[in-house]
């Protein structure tokens, strides 16, 4: 088929379909501003996706390995027609695209992007878990997240992310400071 066609179907596919999903951000080596802001111009310049808003940047306590530097992290909520299969490809092609180099699990890492909800899509695959099972446990992704849909109801947890954050422990990883907007735009 000719790919100007294809390009028509896709293009038409996904402004009938969309599907709103909530990705997270996260870095704690090297220039972590700069490498949130690259990751979101990567993610603009796909063709499948268009970005709807993005969260404060902030800057949290790491969780695992303590003995690594604070992470930066956030929430981006785009649109995308791409399957979870070939968006989980898309991201983590861009984090290599950013520079992220392969470390220990739960270590410090350039550029980490998660797909925490794709709809209300509930999926157990081995290189796939959606919602993201530790969202619901983590601070520094509930409140970036509520930040952009309060309101947005999980779809196991039965509750809005709102609910999920104010029932958090005390002592769930704190955040240590709300950091500035990131730069790339949304019109
Ligand atoms: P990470 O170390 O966070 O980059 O993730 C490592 C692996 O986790 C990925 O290569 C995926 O196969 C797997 N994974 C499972 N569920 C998810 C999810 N919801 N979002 C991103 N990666 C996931």
């Amino acid at each position: 088929m000719r790919s100007d066609l294809v390009a028509t179907i896709r293009r038409s596919l996904f402004e009938s379909s969309p599907i709103e999903v909530f990705l997270g951000l996260g870095s704690n080596v090297g220039n972590r501003q700069g490498h949130i802001d690259q990751a979101l111009a990567q993610l603009d310049t796909e063709n499948q996706i268009r970005i709807d808003s993005i969260s404060s940047i902030i800057e949290t306590s790491p969780i695992g390995w303590a003995d690594q530097p604070q992470f930066l992290n956030g929430v981006v909520k785009i649109e995308t027609a791409l399957s979870p299969f070939d968006l989980l490809q898309t991201i983590k092609h861009i984090e290599i695209q950013v520079g992220r180099k392969k470390r220990r699990r739960w270590g410090p890492r350039e550029i980490d992007l998660d797909i925490l909800i794709y709809g209300d899509l509930v999926l157990e695959h081995p290189q796939l878990t959606i919602p993201h099972p530790e969202m619901i446990h983590r601070r520094f992704v509930l409140e970036p997240f509520s930040e952009i849909q309060p309101d947005f109801v999980h779809p196991t947890q039965n509750r809005t992310i709102r609910q999920l954050l104010l029932q958090l422990p005390d002592d769930a990883v704190s955040l240590t400071k709300p950091l500035v907007q990131t730069k790339v735009s949304t019109d």
